[in-house]
Formats: structure tokens, C-alpha cells, sequence
């Protein structure tokens, strides 16, 4: 009979712990929000189409680097009629430099899903181009308030580190399964969209991956990973494996004017410095490194070697010289007419980087 009461008891303490524990932590963590939320551009006047953008940009890029995309977006494509009307193209060169071009077209198209046959709910915006379950559950949450908890990957490490969650991840879809269910059950469902904010924001800025601030964090009392000291370590992923590769490119600068190739990145063509092939390689006798950079594509990391003719060569070996080799696709353009190129946003990066160098280098005198 003891024993009976006891399971009784624990089982009614249980039940009762739980609502506690769930309402008390959205109360802290909503607190927290309207005390500490960043000023975002999209959450001043916020509006749906703001969210969308913004939803877009966010995916796989970091808020600082979205911030002057957004900005100058909002501009030119100012709600869902303009940017529907408008060119691929001009919706590709104004995302250029933010990567993942397929952002943009699938943005281009699900702003003319809205113009001509608008989401209303979750359910309708997961038939949109590029709108996967979180960006979904993003916008339905945020723009109308449907009760659907986001789960990325800041939502999968605090929540993680709330339950301490010890085992491994398999994968990124296995880290999202387990969040999900325990997501949604701390969903403030009146507040849903706020909460995904906080939530998301939490991750982001004060639970991160690396230096968790656990002292400011509203949700420090409800996480067993802070009581039982294994916050560094969790959560668990396994090691994804990763290949190596690396890409020659040629550096050729004639009478400010820079040789560029087209490059289909996703199924759009974007302009990069030219590879230079085993083929390209043996057309130069005296080639010189002068820059190296690293980029990760996918579970690949690349590193990429920019070579240039020698000077004493580059008096030589003019426009017409190029027209000699097997550079058949590529294309001169002018230093100032750069900034109208659909340049892909790594090569953007390094050709400025490039340009400084040179430009450096001029100033102390040196030979390039
Ligand atoms: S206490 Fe620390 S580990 Fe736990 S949720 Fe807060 S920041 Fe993350």
C-alpha cells in the first residue's frame, strides 16, 4: 500500500511539476525577450513580407551579414508586387554576395505565389518554393501567429542542454526529430510566433555554441546541462566526414580590366575568377601565388590558390593574348562596372580582398 502511495505521489508531483515547469519557462524566457531583443530591421513595422524576406536571408547566413542585404533589399523590392515583377536577374544581382543563390529564385517565386495565390497558414507555405518546415513554421508563427514551434539549430542546442540530452545526433534531421515534440510542448501557444523569436534568439546570442553567457540566461533555473556541468558537451553530433580539394584560379588584370568566367551555380550563371586547369597552367611559363583562401561547400572544404602571370610577363601578354588560350568562355569587365556583375559572393569577397592587396602593396612600393 506504501509503495502504491508513493508511485501516486511522484506520478501527481510529476503531473503537477510539469505545467510549472513549462509555464514558468515561457514566462522567464518572454521576459527576457521584450528586455533584451535585438533591433532587427524586420521586426521594426514588422509585416509579412518583411518576415518572408527576411526568413530567406536568415536561412544558413548570420544576422550581421543579412543586415545590409535586407536594408538596401527593402529599397528596391519594397513589398511581395515589386519584387514578383520583377527579373530573375535583378533579383539574383541584388542577392549577390549573400550565397545560396537558389534563395533568391525560390524568394522570386514565392513572392509571385503571394501576389497571385497567397498563403494563408503552416500547410500552404510548405508548398512554396525554398520553404522548408522551419522557415514555414517561421512565418506562420511570427506573421499570423499559428501555434507551430521553429526549430533550428539554435532552438536543437538550448533545448538540448534544457533536458541534457546525452546521447549523439546522427545527423542534423535526427537533432530536429528529438527537438520537435519538446518544442512544441513549451510553445506559448497564445504568443507563438514571440516565443519562436525568443527562442531562436536565446540560441543565437546568449546560449550559443562555443561561449554560452549560462550566468545571464533566463532559462538557467529549468537546465539540467548547467546543473550537471555538461554544458560544454552538449549537444552531440557526429563528426560529419569532410573532403578536401583545391582549385587554382588565375588572377589576369589588364588595363583595369579583371578576365572573369561564367560559373552555373544551382541553375544560375555567375561570373568567378578563372579556374586555371592543368590545360591553362601549361600556357604560362612563371606563374606567381598570391592568394589563398578556404570556403566549405556542402562537406567539402576547398581551398582556392590565385596565381598571376609574373609582371615581366604581364607587358606582354595583353587582351588578344587570352584570346590564344582555352579561356573560351571567359569575358573581360572593367574595375567600375564590377558592382553591376552577378558575381558570386566568395569571388566578390576576394577579388576586393585582392584589390586592396595590390593596392597596398602599390602604395609601399612594392612589386606585385
Ligand atoms: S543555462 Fe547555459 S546551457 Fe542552459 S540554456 Fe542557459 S545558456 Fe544554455
Amino acid at each position: 500500500m506504501g509503495k502504491i502511495l508513493a508511485k501516486t505521489r511522484k506520478h501527481f508531483t510529476l503531473k503537477q511539476k510539469m505545467p510549472d515547469f513549462e509555464s514558468n519557462f515561457r514566462k522567464k524566457l518572454l521576459r527576457w525577450f521584450r528586455q533584451n531583443a535585438r533591433d532587427l530591421p524586420w521586426r521594426r513595422n514588422s509585416s509579412l513580407y518583411k518576415t518572408v524576406v527576411s526568413e530567406f536571408m536568415l536561412q544558413q547566413t548570420q544576422v550581421k551579414t543579412v543586415l545590409p542585404y535586407f536594408e538596401r533589399w527593402m529599397t528596391i523590392f519594397p513589398n511581395f508586387e515589386v519584387l514578383a515583377s520583377a527579373s530573375v536577374e535583378a533579383v539574383v544581382r541584388q542577392w549577390s554576395g549573400l550565397g545560396y543563390y537558389a534563395r533568391a529564385r525560390h524568394l522570386h517565386k514565392t513572392a509571385q505565389r503571394f501576389v497571385q495565390n497567397p498563403p494563408r497558414s503552416y500547410r500552404d507555405l510548405l508548398t512554396c518554393p525554398g520553404v522548408g518546415s522551419y522557415t514555414a513554421a517561421a512565418i506562420a508563427s511570427i506573421a499570423w501567429n499559428e501555434p507551430i514551434a521553429a526549430v533550428d539549430g539554435n532552438v536543437v542546442r538550448v533545448l538540448a542542454r534544457v533536458f541534457n540530452y546525452s546521447a549523439i545526433f546522427t545527423s542534423k534531421a535526427d537533432a530536429i526529430a528529438w527537438t520537435t515534440p519538446h518544442a512544441q510542448k513549451l510553445l506559448d501557444k497564445e504568443q507563438a510566433g514571440t516565443f519562436n523569436e525568443a527562442m531562436m534568439e536565446l540560441g543565437a546570442v546568449v546560449c550559443t555554441s562555443t561561449t554560452p553567457d549560462c550566468e545571464h540566461c533566463p532559462s538557467q533555473t529549468f537546465c539540467k546541462a548547467f546543473r550537471e556541468h555538461t554544458v560544454e558537451v552538449c549537444p552531440r553530433f557526429q563528426p560529419t566526414p569532410h573532403f578536401k580539394k583545391t582549385v587554382n584560379r588565375l588572377w589576369a588584370l589588364r588595363d583595369e580590366k579583371l578576365l572573369l568566367e561564367p560559373s552555373l551555380i544551382g541553375n544560375k550563371q555567375l561570373w568567378e575568377l578563372p579556374e586555371l586547369t592543368e590545360e591553362r597552367k601549361a600556357q604560362f611559363r612563371d606563374l606567381k601565388e598570391i592568394f589563398r583562401a578556404k570556403r566549405t561547400v556542402t562537406n567539402t572544404i576547398y581551398t582556392e590558390v590565385f596565381y598571376q602571370p609574373h609582371s615581366s610577363m604581364n607587358e606582354n601578354r595583353s587582351e588578344a593574348f587570352f584570346e590564344t588560350l582555352p579561356f573560351e568562355n571567359c569575358r573581360w569587365f572593367s574595375l567600375q562596372q564590377l558592382h553591376t556583375v552577378a558575381l558570386s559572393g566568395p569571388h566578390r569577397r576576394w577579388i576586393q580582398q585582392i584589390l586592396r592587396d595590390e593596392q597596398q602593396m602599390a602604395e609601399a612600393g612594392t612589386v606585385p
